[in-house]
């Protein structure tokens, strides 16, 4: 997800408490920028040069009152609507009473320590953090639009503004090809109800639902209208908008609305992000790297199928003698012989190779487009480099067995992998650290010459 930096103000008259706040904040933050200020002017001096997202004060300055200085900052043109967390050293009735109408947004009991003071502004700018991101902005009216946007990129949003309903269907048509994370990708629509084009507002709203398939959540709709009349309201919300603002713009509300979209967007992205995570995490075995049974049992069949990838060759290998590797070596030394060889694996086979963990120490390949030829040299090519790896020193040796749709058109993948063990069977009995092939008649055979037997899962 998009991430920026927070440009984070403490304002606090003493020395000791803004250095230990501005050292937890820096190291329990990425990505923040600290400025500290002993007193109110000097705090004053740095609001007019820069932006900052958030400011947080004590009471009292040595030069001022906090409030007075959360006064002189709501004034401000730059930090009008910036938050502002006051900390005192008791919850102050002042602060109560005179703190909302000063633009206090939050306060913050100093009695509960530093680190809890850090946790408490971490959990507010992660609260507040909702105006990172970009808007597509539908709006015929040029002049209108002029202002609206700078309004907006005031407080740091990106826009895109269109001013007809079909052009801003191809931008959202080329912001859903993209990645996430690109720079350009909108995260919510902003469209005036009336456009001078064929379609409207609403009918754009409409095409978003219905034709692009877009929730609420994934596409958040803000539709402008001119007259605050219930029945448009209702025709509004019908089309499927999330909410609208009327004009004229009141800039507070517009950017309360737009924030709650964005975080509505933002926990949408956050969520399919977690999804995607937990399905990387799921087809992915976490000791070899290489996928899991799961990925094959959900793929497998379908790319076994899939006429692009004719012909598909089942390998599978099964190291030999694995127990005496665990048994002389220990478990753990089998975990890592068993890692080097899924990343062996995974350097091995190009992109579109399924490789999979199939059992214990028992791994399969599915391998589209290549022939027979080309498969025996690249498994006696892995055959060989296996036999050279000695992960952890331990010499390894893999015996393999294979099948294809060559020899086998129109089976499942469970029975050409049945095969293919067959024919791993026979390598095994043959004597290991070899390959042999389950053909059109059922033999298995061994392309190359057969090889003199290596000793095997013994340490060196
Ligand atoms: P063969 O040459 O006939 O394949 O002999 P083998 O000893 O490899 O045969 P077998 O299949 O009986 O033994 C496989 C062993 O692999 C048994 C099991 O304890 C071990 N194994 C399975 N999964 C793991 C694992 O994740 N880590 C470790 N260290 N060992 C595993
Ligand atoms: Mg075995
Ligand atoms: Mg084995
Ligand atoms: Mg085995």
């Amino acid at each position: 997800m998009k991430k920026k930096s927070t440009s984070i103000m403490v304002v606090d008259g003493s020395e000791v408490s803004r250095t230990i706040i501005a050292r937890i904040l820096r190291n329990e933050m990425e990505n923040n920028m600290i400025t500290t200020c002993g007193t109110g002017q000097e705090a004053l001096s740095y609001l007019n040069g820069g932006q900052f997202d958030l400011i947080t004060t004590a009471l009292m300055l040595p030069d001022m009152d906090g409030l007075d200085l959360t006064r002189a900052t709501r004034k401000s043109d730059t930090h009008h609507y910036t938050p502002i967390i006051v900390v005192s050293g008791d919850a102050d009735d002042r602060l109560l009473r005179e703190g909302f109408d000063a633009g206090v947004t939050d306060y913050f009991d100093k009695s509960l320590g530093y680190q809890a003071f850090v946790d408490f502004i971490k959990n507010f700018s992660r609260r507040n953090s909702g105006l990172v991101g970009r808007i597509l902005y539908v709006e015929d009216s040029r002049t209108a639009a002029l202002v609206t946007c700078s309004i907006m990129e005031k407080h740091g949003l990106k826009i895109t503004h269109t001013t007809t309903a079909e052009k801003a269907l191809e931008i959202i048509a080329e912001s859903l090809e993209q990645d996430a994370e690109e720079e350009d990708q909108i995260d919510i629509v902003m469209t005036d109800f009336y456009l001078k084009g064929r379609l409207t507002g609403g009918d754009l709203l409409h095409a978003i639902r219905t034709r692009l398939h877009l929730s609420q959540q994934e596409m958040p709709v803000l539709v402008v209208t001119v007259t605050d009349n219930e029945e448009r309201q209702v025709e509004v919300f019908h089309a499927g908008a999330n909410d609208f603002v009327t004009k004229p713009i009141v800039e507070e509300v517009l950017i309360a609305r737009i924030r709650s979209l964005l975080l509505i967007k933002q926990q949408f992205n956050a969520l399919r992000y977690q999804a995607e995570e937990m399905k990387r995490i799921a087809a992915t075995d976490s000791l070899t790297g290489v996928r899991s049974k799961r990925y094959l049992l959900d793929h497998g069949e379908t790319f076994l199928k899939d006429k692009d990838n004719q012909p598909v060759w089942a390998i599978l290998m099964d190291i030999d003698h694995f127990k005496k590797i665990n048994d002389n070596l220990g478990h753990i030394t089998g975990d890592h012989v068993l890692a080097a060889l899924g990343e062996l694996l995974n350097q091995s086979f190009p992109k579109n190779a399924m490789i999979i963990r199939f059992g214990g120490e028992e791994f399969a390949i599915i391998m589209p487009n290549v022939n027979g030829r080309e498969i025996h040299a690249k498994a006696e090519v892995l055959r060989r480099k296996i036999e050279l790896l000695k992960p952890m020193s331990v010499l390894i040796t893999i015996s393999i067995g294979m099948a294809s749709t060559v020899d086998h058109p129109d089976t499942s993948l469970t029975t050409l992998l049945s095969y293919a063990d067959k024919a791993l069977y026979a390598a095994k009995e043959r004597g290991r650290n070899r390959i042999c092939i389950y053909a059109a008649d059922g033999v298995s055979y061994s392309p190359m010459a057969e090889n003199s037997d290596a000793e095997t899962g013994t340490g060196q």
